[in-house]
């Protein structure tokens, strides 16, 4: 592999420079999360075959990327994906001054496959695995993902991938008013008692219809306030690049985050960028444009050509978010299709 010098490494024009990629492999889902598919859209894009997507990934790692999020829709529907992961952990991290590092490779999952692919996707490489789970009650589970009968079988997953190695193991939910705001407590016992990382998200505008205003947002105060009604916690000092705000309970046993875009902007630090599950890159979940990386493979781009294209396109990339400002442009697609 060519070692990228620190020179090529990428960065783009506000001196942030980018280490992290998120492949969307589908944008299918098995769920129907109320603040992600409000609408009838399903799947839209359509998947690529996992070579272009490790073509993609080879060239961007050689332009210093780090880390690498799979993410959908669902990536556990797409067969095949153990072996992608196999194939992504042969690629070597270089940051221009050391190469050869593996790459942390992470998923994101609604945990419904879990219990059976974790095992299988530790062996080929996965070193962690987020699951998205909005309720500790299974019927408020039912009532949010519109699917019966799947928290028993996140539950599962969940403990599988701990058995599996799958470290750390962070389990994200995303809280809406009038949906899951009183799941802050429970959430807090979860952690504690299955010692797994919880991250409570905020509730950011990229549902299919639109629904979201900023009265369905519960902010990080209301949690941390909601929070210490059950116990103390500690914030933990985290790195600048990192999305979540950490805390660990007075008693040091159990770990949350708090994700919150929307009333504490962590752009100025924003390390990502995304690959969609047709192959276009987007540098923002806010992105009004979607720049595609596989048409230029598709006219027979070489590999010098396709970094060309990505520098041009990362030189574009948008400061930050207008979450909740009057100039708000509505991203050009929904989460399930950009993939987180
Ligand atoms: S909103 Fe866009 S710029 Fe801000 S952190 Fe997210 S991806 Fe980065």
């Amino acid at each position: 592999m060519i070692r990228p010098s620190t020179t090529l490494l990428l960065h783009d024009k506000f001196g942030r420079r980018i280490s992290d990629l998120r492949i969307s492999i589908t944008d299918r889902c098995n769920y129907k999360c109320v603040y992600c598919r409000t609408g009838n859209e399903g799947a839209l894009y359509g998947d690529l075959a996992f070579t272009d997507y490790l073509r993609m990934a080879r060239v961007l790692v050689g332009m210093g990327i780090t880390k690498v999020r799979l993410t959908g829709g669902e990536p556990l529907l797409r067969k095949g994906v153990v072996e992608f992961v196999r194939e992504l952990s042969q690629l070597r991290a270089s940051d221009g001054s050391k190469d050869g590092d593996p790459l942390d490779i992470a998923l994101t999952t609604n945990g419904h496959l879990l219990a059976e692919l974790a095992q299988p996707l530790k062996g080929a490489g996965l070193t962690r695995v987020t699951v998205s789970m909005d309720a500790v009650d299974p019927d408020r589970f039912a009532r949010i993902t519109r699917v019966p009968g799947g928290y028993d079988r996140v539950l599962a997953g969940i403990r599988a991938a701990r058995r599996a190695g799958l470290w750390p193991l962070k389990v994200n939910c995303v809280l809406m008013r009038g949906f899951n705001e009183d799941q802050v407590i429970p959430f807090g016992m979860f952690a504690r008692e299955e010692g797994v990382v919880v991250r409570f998200i905020e509730f950011m505008p990229l549902e299919e219809d639109r629904v979201w205003s900023p009265e369905t947002v519960v902010r990080l105060e209301e949690i941390l306030a909601r929070m210490a009604e059950y116990r103390p916690l500690v914030e933990i000092p985290h790195a600048r690049s990192e999305t979540a705000r950490r805390y660990r309970f007075d008693d040091g046993i159990g770990e949350i985050g708090i994700i919150a875009p929307v009333s504490h902007p962590f752009c100025g630090h924003c390390s990502r960028i995304r690959i969609t599950c047709d192959g276009k890159i987007r540098t923002c979940l806010f992105s009004v444009w979607d720049h595609d990386l596989y048409a230029e493979m598709r006219r027979g781009a070489s590999d010098e050509e396709m970094a060309e294209f990505i520098r041009g396109v990362v030189a574009k990339k948008e400061e930050r978010h207008h979450i909740g400002e009057p100039d708000f442009v509505p991203a050009s697609r929904t989460m399930v299709h950009i993939g987180g």
